[in-house]
């Protein structure tokens, strides 16, 4: 039996809740004692942790990000720091030279706002390449930009029609720009693209697994699995690679839902006979958009759009077909998991979330609406009546150049003031818990611990704050990364660090539990801890 004692800082047990101590053994993969009698518990340490004025947290849980695809991503043509379209073109540019047997060039991640108006000319990247196909995805992933060869081979021209749950960006004359927004028109060149590969996923999973790990996250819910995906968790747990807990969540479509049930069943069942998977994979959500992003006018809003008046966005469902659907996933025992944007989509997710309790009738059920960025004030006590659990993406909140150049134009200043209601939820009883919808925006949850207490840029704007009624103080952010999202898993043996609990801990390069700002961001993870075992080490 391996014995570690970390004393001599603070520790965050969440129990009760929000609670701190200033030591915790454990013992053979569990937290036996805290405080002074963890000090006394026992003589026989194998090892102890003098954490010199630093903190142990609860294991970060992220309640929303696709690990595997980050993972890829960081392997592929990556264009998130590039700030400005040439910037881009000299990436795609440089990617194709070096990659001369590669049939796509396919990139992820660039910053919507640096394209006017979040929309990406094909021409302008046939200057970068043009013999071959290039598709790169927004930062929100709800969008795509190709070039010409890839409209080309999509059969992508003026007479395609519009697509149900999705828009072609066009010319006057109906030819495409080369900017398709939402799945539906991103599906037409995905499905001429080279299809998954189980050996880009398994590299894509281990890049994820060190970079969890090097952060102090110890479950992840993966926010879209399809088979390719699950086999590789489960390959991976097999080979006893998983530093990491993971759930699953199969994504339900508009008109296809019905034939889709069966297969979802299997795959959950495939997970929970899988032994070498057993507490490490999990699959038991099934992810619905209800919307897309406000920042490509495609999240769902109540009003119109401030600088579109003829639309409210693009709900990807008919709230008639999305009620019947999660009523019908929920009674196959499934959690349900919402994306919701816009203060229309999160409201028909809400709807649709009642609609399956009276149906279905009281159960356990943890429903989650995900990144809730505009919830109307009607809204807002539905969530705690109806045991709605709020994921918010903390980062998300601040005036970060999205904010200004595309989103805050779109919703106009009243409606600005109302995204990301974190403190309101919290004020008005809701369950929230924190993600990073990875690779979105960075994994760090200290950095969305940051934004969370301090709602500011990471250079300090503004000063008091934005929105600053909707900050929270620092424990319940934690508790929202930890605590909310054990709550969120199931997990209920692992909301607190309570004596019984799993050790799943991390050691932080400082203690962070009294900060209010922005400095949350610059502390490291020193040691993450899954299970009593130490999964990552600062060199
Ligand atoms: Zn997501």
């Amino acid at each position: 039996m391996t014995r570690t004692l970390f004393a001599g800082g603070t520790v965050v047990t969440n129990l009760p809740a929000m609670a701190t101590t200033d030591a915790i053994a454990v013992a053979d993969g569990r937290v036996v004692a805290l405080g002074d009698e963890a000090r006394d518990w026992s003589a026989g340490w194998d090892e102890v942790v003098d954490l010199r004025g630093r903190c142990v947290v609860p294991g970060f849980r992220d309640g929303h990000a696709h690990p595997v695809h980050a993972g890829e991503e960081s392997l592929s043509l990556q264009l998130g720091s590039c700030s400005s379209v040439e910037e881009v073109l000299g990436a795609v540019c440089d990617w194709a030279r070096s990659h001369p047997a590669d049939a796509w060039i396919s990139g992820g991640s660039y910053i919507s706002s640096i394209l006017p108006d979040g929309v990406g000319d094909a021409r302008w990247l046939d200057t970068a390449c043009a013999d071959r196909p290039v598709a790169l995805f927004s930062n929100d992933h709800h969008v795509m930009w190709a070039n010409s060869r890839a409209l080309e081979l999509a059969g992508i021209d003026a007479s395609t029609p519009e697509p149900a749950v999705g828009q072609i960006v066009r010319h006057a004359d109906g030819s495409p720009v080369g900017t398709l927004r939402e799945f539906g028109a991103i599906e037409l060149v995905e499905r001429v693209m080279p299809g998954p590969d189980p050996e880009v996923s398994r590299a894509g999973l281990v890049a994820a697994l060190d970079e969890l790990a090097r952060h102090g996250i110890v479950w992840v819910q993966d926010a879209i699995v399809d088979d390719t995906l699950l086999d590789t968790y489960l390959a991976a747990a097999d080979d006893g690679l998983l530093t990491c807990r993971f759930n699953a969540a199969f994504r339900a479509e508009p008109g296809r839902w019905l034939h889709q049930r069966d297969h979802l069943v299997a795959g959950r069942e495939r997970v929970r006979t899988h032994a070498a998977a057993l507490g490490r994979v999990s699959a038991n959500t099934v992810k619905f958009f209800a919307d897309g992003v406000i920042e490509a006018g495609t999240g769902f809003l109540v009003e119109p759009y401030e600088d579109a008046p003829h639309s409210c966005g693009l709900p990807n469902w008919a709230p008639a077909e999305l009620n019947e659907a999660v009523a019908a996933v929920d009674a196959d025992g499934f959690q349900i998991h919402i994306h919701a944007i816009g203060d229309g989509g999160v409201r028909m997710a809400l709807d649709a979330i009642e609609h399956a309790i009276r149906r279905n009738g009281p159960a356990d059920r943890r429903p989650v609406i995900a990144h809730t960025q505009l919830v109307h004030p009607d809204d807002r006590h539905r969530f705690a009546t109806s045991g709605v659990i709020a994921n918010f993406e903390p980062l998300w909140a601040q005036l970060d150049p999205v904010m200004l150049e595309l989103t805050i134009p779109r919703l106009g200043a009243a409606r600005s003031a109302l995204q990301y209601p974190i403190g309101s939820l919290v004020a008005a009883g809701a369950r929230i818990s924190f993600g990073s919808d990875w690779p979105v925006t960075t994994v760090d949850p200290l950095d969305g611990l940051g934004v969370a207490v301090s709602r500011q840029t990471a250079d300090g704007r503004p000063v008091e704050g934005w929105c600053p009624r909707e900050r929270v103080p620092m424990l319940t952010a934690i508790a929202a990364y930890t605590a909310g999202s054990a709550h969120q898993a199931f997990d209920d043996d692992r909301t607190s660090l309570g004596v019984g609990a799993p050790a799943d801990l991390v050691v932080l390069g400082a203690d962070i539990t009294a900060m209010d700002g922005n400095e949350a961001r610059d502390v490291g993870v020193e040691r993450t801890v899954l299970e009593g075992r130490t999964v990552f080490r600062a060199a």
